[in-house]
Parts: C-alpha cells; structure tokens; sequence
C-alpha cells in the first residue's frame, strides 16, 4: 500500500533530486504510483509536433513526477516542513504537523 502524506494543493518542499530545496504546490497527486506532481519543480521538456493545421511544434515544459518520498509537506500552520502525524478528531482521521502539532487539513 502506498499511501500518500500529501495531496494537492498541499506545498511542499523537494528534499532530493535535482530541485532540493524548491518549494511548489502539488498539483497531482498519484497514490497507486507513490508519485507527486510539485509546481516548477521536475521540469521536463516536451517536444510537441503539429497535429492540426496552423499548429506549430515545438518545446514546451512541463512538469514531471516526482517520489513522494522525496518531498516533504510544508506545514500551512508553522510554515516549516515536516514529517505528517495522523491523529483522529472523532472518527475522523486528520494530519497533524509533528513540529508545531497542529491540525493540517
Ligand atoms: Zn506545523
């Protein structure tokens, strides 16, 4: 079972790889795959070929997956990045910042 700490729109900050140290908002995220899509970080190049008439082809950059494990959640309320507590508030189950303890989602 691989499941994710993050989820999008969750900022995080990649710890490993060639963008250590960015930050960036998840914008996919990919459970099954254990993979995350972080804003501006993993950038990859597409090389597009015109399809329809009047297109042009060319480069476009978008981002790649990355490792889950390889970014870290940056807690909204402490504003630091951390590991990811759960906890439960009634029967349901929330993320807790390990740094500061408090509730995330
Ligand atoms: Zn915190």
């Amino acid at each position: 079972m691989n499941k994710l700490n993050v989820k999008k729109d969750d900022t995080v900050v990649v710890i490993a790889g060639k963008d250590k140290g960015k930050q960036g908002k998840i914008m996919a995220a990919m459970p099954k795959a254990g993979r995350v899509v972080v804003q501006n970080a993993n950038m990859i190049v597409c090389h597009t070929k015109p399809r329809k008439q009047g297109e042009t082809g060319g480069r476009i950059n978008k981002e790649g997956t990355i490792d889950a494990s390889n970014v870290m959640l940056v807690c909204p309320k402490c504003g630091k990045p951390t590991r990811v507590g759960h906890a439960y508030e009634g029967d349901k189950k929330v993320r807790v910042c390990k740094k500061c303890g408090k509730n995330i989602d």
